[in-house]
């Protein structure tokens, strides 16, 4: 097989199945998670929502307009956004905004006065990780504020929302702590006036080893792409392939160094192929020396430095073609490395190996038998 340029393929087919699986397991309350270019997946959000999503979260506004523009026509809330963000574009796109303060409340409810549009606003509680909710004891402020909004008629709110710190280890006491911390919140936001709104909680290891309970929608992002951050699922798909077409390859003889600094040194006669992708497409330079590819049926090491546009496979006794496909990564059935070998290689985690893929990498969406055919 040969490829052109260094591709990154999407699987679609398995996209759907990981979707589908938190389609049952959430009763159909599914918000798919589709920020940072959907976990660096591209365009998908059609996908999900034919596998049963039916809401879409992002971070920014900027993310939600793109998955309007995608075509998506389920609810799409928006959950960090500066306080002179575009509110107004949000409002006229139908897209939902959270808001975890009461001058991002006020901002949001002028952008309303001005586009003659109800807002619907999702208020965020932080319920341990001091990061982007409301502050616990600005909490009651908050709903009170919303409260007064709802009856001018700017804002409604329709959903409260909380995130967990430590849900992949669902026998931290955190959670149980955080649970109730969110279950008080929503009642003060009852107490406060507001009702008809739904409550989500949970993300993917919540959603999967019940940390989070059970709440009206579940926010997966993770998980639709094969990711399991509480490594108790056996039933997810691996979403990604990277792939590169040698573009040099060349016999060194022992004792010559490979790379900047030198800093491998071959051991004997052997083999290297060129591979014109580096840290500047995603490849984490951290895992030098430690990483693996996987061509003509085996595993190979890349060696030396990685650099910004290339990397270099030591392929023994193999003199590799140019233009001959090595795979980076892939869905690990024949041998082949996985988006988990590579976080394990660069001491990281999957969702930073998918989320850090270039735009210089072409996506190519691919159902599983329309890549059988490209393979026959
Ligand atoms: C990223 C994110 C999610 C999705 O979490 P996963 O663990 O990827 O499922 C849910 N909620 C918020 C607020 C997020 O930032």
């Amino acid at each position: 097989m040969t490829t052109s340029a260094p591709q990154l393929v999407v699987h679609d087919d398995a996209i759907r199945a990981n979707t589908s699986r938190f389609a049952d397991r959430t009763d159909g309350r599914l918000m798919a998670v589709l920020k940072a270019d959907g976990f660096g997946h591209g365009a998908i959000a059609r996908s999900v929502i034919d596998a049963g999503a039916t809401s879409i979260g992002v971070t920014t506004i900027d993310e939600a307009l793109a998955i309007r523009r995608d075509g998506a026509d389920v609810p799409v809330l928006s959950w960090l956004n500066p306080v002179d963000a575009d509110f107004e574009a949000a409002l006229l796109a139908d897209v939902d905004i959270a808001v975890s303060g009461v001058e991002l409340l006020s901002a949001v409810s002028r952008a309303a006065l001005r586009t003659r549009r109800r807002a619907r606003v999702h208020l965020h509680v932080d319920v341990g990780m001091s990061r982007d909710g409301a502050a616990p004891e600005t909490w009651s402020a908050l709903c009170t504020a919303a409260r007064e909004l709802q009856l001018l008629g700017t804002v409604r709110v329709v959903g409260v929302m909380g995130h967990m710190s430590c849900a992949d280890r669902p026998e931290d006491p955190q959670n149980d702590r955080e649970r109730l911390l969110f279950a008080n919140a929503v009642r003060t936001a009852r107490r406060r006036g507001l009702a008809g709104f739904v409550t989500h909680l949970a993300a993917t290891a919540a959603t999967i080893t019940g940390a989070g309970g059970t709440h009206d929608v579940h926010r997966i992002g993770a998980g639709l792409f094969g990711i399991d951050p509480s490594a108790t699922s056996t039933d997810l798909r691996p979403t990604l392939s990277l792939t590169a077409p040698v573009v040099g390859t060349r016999e060194i003889g022992a004792g010559v160094g490979i790379g900047y600094g030198l800093d491998h040194v071959a051991a004997g006669r052997t083999n290297l192929a060129l591979l014109p992708l580096g840290y500047g497409d995603g490849l984490p330079r951290s895992a030098s020396e430690r990483a693996e590819v996987h061509v003509r049926g085996r595993r190979r090491p890349l060696v030396g430095r990685f650099s910004m546009d290339m990397v270099v496979v030591d392929t023994g006794d193999d003199r590799l073609h140019l233009g001959e496909t090595v795979t980076l990564f892939g869905r690990g059935t024949d041998g082949d490395p996985t988006v988990a070998d590579w976080a394990r290689w660069a001491d990281t985690i999957e969702h930073e190996i998918v989320t850090r893929i270039g735009s210089r990498v072409a996506r190519v969406h691919r159902s599983t038998d329309t890549l059988e055919a490209a393979h026959a």
